[in-house]
């Protein structure tokens, strides 16, 4: 299990709750400190005890709802699997509640701050929303641990992830930081828009020449939004951010017809970049893949990659023309 990974679960929790502004801190390359602070519509007392509980989700009532469900996370799952690697920490104040309440977690259960202390959420001064401090994460799993890279290179993998959220999610406020005196990597604000963050992120000469993505196949209740890359734009590697239904993914099959719909406006060896926001019923998506799992299956896979390449195709061809 990777830190990034963890990091998405966590902003997808936040934009679950509503949060108009989240600000994540990663000291250590995220293993020292990984601190998510939301002003989501938090959690109450009596539900701390459950919330790193396995199978603990607050999004799932009835089982027919794996079926409906349209919030991010449907598994219960993220924080007790954090909580059996690291120390967990969550401060929390739900609207008309006088004060906000903190708790520790270790394996999945709340345990007391300091010995001889009731393990129960103690009452604390807040604000409306939730923060969740990890601390050493992997500290009970060092051969995990020796397995990170740099600190600079386990940072860079939160940025981008952030950063992927940030473009996905114009309007809410996110900020990226290390905790040194440089100040933010990256900090969007709510009235930025989607062209805005990705300025911040890829730099102006791409963002001038984007081209926006709208586009449907009602037939699989497909829609898509985006912005690409005009073929003038070509970059070493390729930028490709797909979300679908709200979450980061990635399709391996979309990513090579998005590649094919460029071959014949790119310099040979160069890349474009991709930014695309797809919306399908959730029935349309193979629900046996484990849905924390990156990659995505489509069950009308050929229906819905042919549909996103020829819209990219035409919208090429329309530029070019
Ligand atoms: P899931 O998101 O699949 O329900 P998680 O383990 O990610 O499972 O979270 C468990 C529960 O904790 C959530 O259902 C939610 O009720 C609560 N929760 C977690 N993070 C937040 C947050 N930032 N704001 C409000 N509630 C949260
Ligand atoms: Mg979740």
């Amino acid at each position: 299990m990777r830190r990034s990974r963890e990091l998405k679960e966590m902003l997808e929790n936040s934009l679950d709750a509503g949060a108009t502004s989240i600000a994540v801190l990663a000291k250590g390359g995220g293993l020292k400190l990984l601190q998510i602070q939301d002003t989501g519509h938090g959690i109450m007392r009596d539900d701390f005890g459950r919330v790193c509980e396995r199978f603990a989700t607050s999004k799932l009532r009835e089982y027919e709802d794996l079926q409906q469900i349209e919030t991010f996370g449907f598994r219960g799952e993220a924080l007790a699997s954090i909580s059996h690697v690291a120390h967990v920490t969550i401060t929390s104040m739900t609207d008309g509640s006088p004060c906000a309440y903190r708790a520790c977690f270790a394996e999945g259960h709340l345990v007391s701050a300091k010995p001889g202390e009731a393990a129960e959420p103690k009452p604390c001064a807040g604000t409306r929303g939730t923060t969740i401090v990890v601390e050493d994460m992997f500290y009970n799993a060092p051969t995990r641990r020796s397995a990170m890279k740099s600190v600079a290179e386990e940072y860079g993998k939160l940025l981008q992830v952030v950063q992927a959220y940030a473009i996905d999610n114009a309007g809410v406020a996110i900020s990226c930081s290390k905790g040194t005196e440089c100040g933010a990597e990256l900090r969007t604000l709510r009235e930025h828009s989607t062209t805005d963050v990705i300025r911040q992120v890829f730099g102006a000469s791409l963002a001038r020449e984007l081209l926006p993505v709208e586009g449907a196949e009602p037939s699989v209740g497909l829609t898509v939004r985006g912005l690409v890359s005009n073929a003038s734009h070509s970059a070493k590697k390729l930028a490709f951010l797909l979300f679908i239904n709200k979450r980061l993914v990635e399709s391996s099959s979309l990513r090579r017809a998005v590649e094919e719909a460029y071959a014949a406006c790119l310099p040979k060896g160069g890349h474009p970049f991709v930014y695309l926001s797809l919306r399908l019923p959730p029935t349309a998506l193979d629900v046996n893949v484990h849905p924390t799992k990156r990659e995505v299956f489509f069950l009308e896979q050929e229906t819905v990659v042919a549909a996103v390449q020829t819209m990219l195709r035409e919208l090429l061809a329309g530029a070019n023309g």
